[in-house]
C-alpha cells in the first residue's frame, strides 16, 4: 500500500490548528481541506511551502493592483525600512500622501491615515455621529465594513460565508443602532431613513458592493441616495476600500460621479502594507480631535514603511493612470464575457458579475443585484468551482462571497490559460 505523505501546507495546518483558532489568522482564509501556506509571491503568481506556483486572481482579496513585490513599492519600502520603522511623530512623506490623496479623490479636502479598513470605517462613523450629534447608522444587506461591533450586521465577507452575517458579542444596545436596507432599493432605503427621521448619522456603503462578489448600483442608485442624504443632513460615507484606486485613480466616486462626504480607503492605498485611511468634507474632518472633540488615535498611523508604500504605489499609478485603467476595463470585459462564453458551452446558468478589474461568478438563474439575490446562488457548485481551479493551479477566493480580481501583473497568456481551467471547472460542476 501507497502512504501519501502529507504536504507541507498540510502539517502546518495540523500545527496552525493548536495555536490558532481555525489555523488562520482572518476566517476567510480558512477552507477544506486545508489552506495552501505561502513562501512567496511576485507579480501575479505565488509559491506554497511545497514549492507549488499558482496563479493568482484572490491578490490579497484586492490589496495589489499591480501584482505581489511591485518592484517600485519593494524599492521604496526598503529605504524606509532603514530609516526606522516607526516614530510616534510627524514626517513629511504624510503630509506629501495627504496630498496626493487629496488630489487624487475627488471629494477629500482632509484625510487621516490609520492601519486598516476596519479601523478606518470604525473612525469614520464615529466622526458622522460625532458631526451629527445623532445614534443610528445605515448600512445595506450583505455589506462588508470590516469586524468592528457596529457594522457587523448582516455583513457579507467571510461573515455572511461562515453563517455569521450577525455576529454573537455584540451587545443588542449596539446593533439596534445599525439599520439595514437592500441594496439597489431606493424607496426601501427612503423608508427606513423616514422612519427613523433626524436619527440617523451616516448611509455607509460599497458604491460596488465587493463583499458579496461584485454587485453594480444600478443606475440612480448612488445619485438618490447622495440626493436623500443631503436633505436630511446625513453624512454619506462611501467605503472605498476595494473600489479605491482600483475602478480609477479616483474610485468609484470618480468613476460614477458621485460625491460622498466621507470616504474610506484601505487596500490598494497601501500598495500591500496595512495602511488605510478616511477623509472628506474638511467642515467634517475638523472635528477630529485635536481640533474638536472626536477622539481617534493610534501608534502606528501614518506608520513610515506603509506610507512609504502608499506613496511610491500611488505616485506610480498616477503616472501611469492612462494605461492602467483603460487596459484593466477591456481586459475585464473580455475576460467575463469569456467566462460567461465558457458557462454557456457547458450549459450552466451563471451570473458574471463585475466592472474594472473586479468580477465573480454565481450559480445562479437571476441576476445578482442585492444580498437576496446573491444568495440564491449554488454554494455546492461554487465549491466544486474553486477547488477544481485549485487542482489547476488558480486561485481564486476560497468564498462564493468575495471578489476576484485581475492586476496588472496578469498577462494575456496567463488569462488565457486561466480560461481553460475556469473551463474545466465549470465541466466539474456538472460531473
Ligand atoms: N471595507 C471593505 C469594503 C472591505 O472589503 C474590507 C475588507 N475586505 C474592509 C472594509 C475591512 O478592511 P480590513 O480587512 O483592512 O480591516
Amino acid at each position: 500500500m501507497v502512504t501519501r505523505l502529507a504536504s507541507k501546507s498540510q502539517q502546518l495546518y495540523e500545527k496552525a490548528k493548536e495555536l490558532i483558532p481555525g489555523g488562520v489568522n482572518s476566517p476567510v482564509r480558512s477552507y477544506p481541506p486545508y489552506p495552501l501556506f505561502l513562501n512567496s509571491a511576485h507579480g501575479c503568481k505565488f509559491r506554497t511551502v511545497d514549492d507549488e506556483e499558482y496563479l493568482d486572481y484572490c491578490m490579497a482579496y484586492g490589496a495589489l493592483l499591480d501584482g505581489h513585490a511591485y518592484p517600485e513599492t519593494v524599492r521604496a519600502v526598503k529605504m524606509a525600512v532603514e530609516n526606522g520603522t516607526v516614530f510616534g511623530q510627524p514626517t513629511e512623506q504624510e503630509v506629501l500622501l495627504a496630498k496626493l490623496i487629496s488630489d487624487l479623490v475627488p471629494s477629500i479636502q482632509m484625510v487621516r491615515l490609520v492601519n486598516s479598513g476596519t479601523e478606518a470605517t470604525m473612525h469614520a462613523l464615529r466622526l458622522a455621529r460625532g458631526f451629527t450629534g445623532k445614534s443610528k447608522i445605515l448600512k445595506f444587506e450583505g455589506g462588508f465594513h470590516g469586524s468592528h461591533d457596529g457594522v457587523l450586521v448582516n455583513a457579507g465577507s467571510g461573515a455572511s460565508a461562515l453563517s455569521c452575517p450577525d455576529s454573537q458579542g455584540i451587545p443588542q444596545e449596539t446593533a439596534k443602532n445599525t439599520l439595514v436596507a437592500r441594496y439597489n432599493d431606493e424607496d426601501h432605503t427612503k423608508r427606513i431613513l423616514r422612519d427613523n427621521e433626524g436619527e440617523v448619522a451616516s448611509v455607509i456603503l460599497e458604491p460596488v458592493m465587493g463583499n458579496m462578489g461584485p454587485i453594480l448600483p444600478e443606475p440612480g442608485f448612488l445619485e438618490g441616495l447622495r440626493e436623500i442624504t443631503e436633505e436630511e443632513s446625513i453624512v454619506l460615507i462611501f467605503d472605498e476600500v476595494i473600489t479605491g484606486f482600483r475602478l480609477a485613480l479616483g474610485g468609484a466616486q470618480e468613476y460614477y460621479g458621485v460625491k460622498p462626504d466621507l470616504t474610506v480607503l484601505g487596500k490598494v492605498l497601501g500598495g500591500g502594507l496595512p495602511l488605510s485611511a478616511f477623509g472628506g468634507k474638511r467642515e467634517i474632518m475638523e472635528k477630529l480631535a485635536p481640533l474638536g472633540e472626536v477622539y481617534q488615535a493610534g501608534t502606528y498611523s501614518g506608520n513610515p514603511v506603509s506610507v512609504a508604500a502608499g506613496l511610491a504605489t500611488l505616485e506610480s499609478l498616477r503616472t501611469r493612470a492612462g494605461q492602467v485603467y483603460p487596459s484593466l476595463e477591456s481586459t475585464g470585459k473580455i475576460l467575463r464575457s469569456r467566462i460567461a462564453q465558457s458557462a454557456d458551452s457547458y450549459g450552466l446558468d451563471v451570473q458574471v458579475n463585475g466592472v474594472g478589474s473586479m468580477f465573480q461568478v454565481f450559480f445562479t438563474n437571476k441576476p445578482v443585484v442585492d444580498y437576496q439575490s446573491a444568495k440564491t446562488s449554488n454554494p455546492d457548485l461554487y465549491r466544486k468551482f474553486f477547488q477544481s481551479l485549485l487542482r489547476s493551479h488558480v486561485f481564486v477566493p476560497p468564498s462564493q462571497f468575495e471578489t476576484c480580481f485581475l492586476s496588472t501583473s496578469h498577462t494575456a497568456e496567463q488569462i488565457e490559460d486561466s480560461l481553460a481551467a475556469i473551463g474545466t471547472a465549470f465541466r466539474a460542476t456538472i460531473e
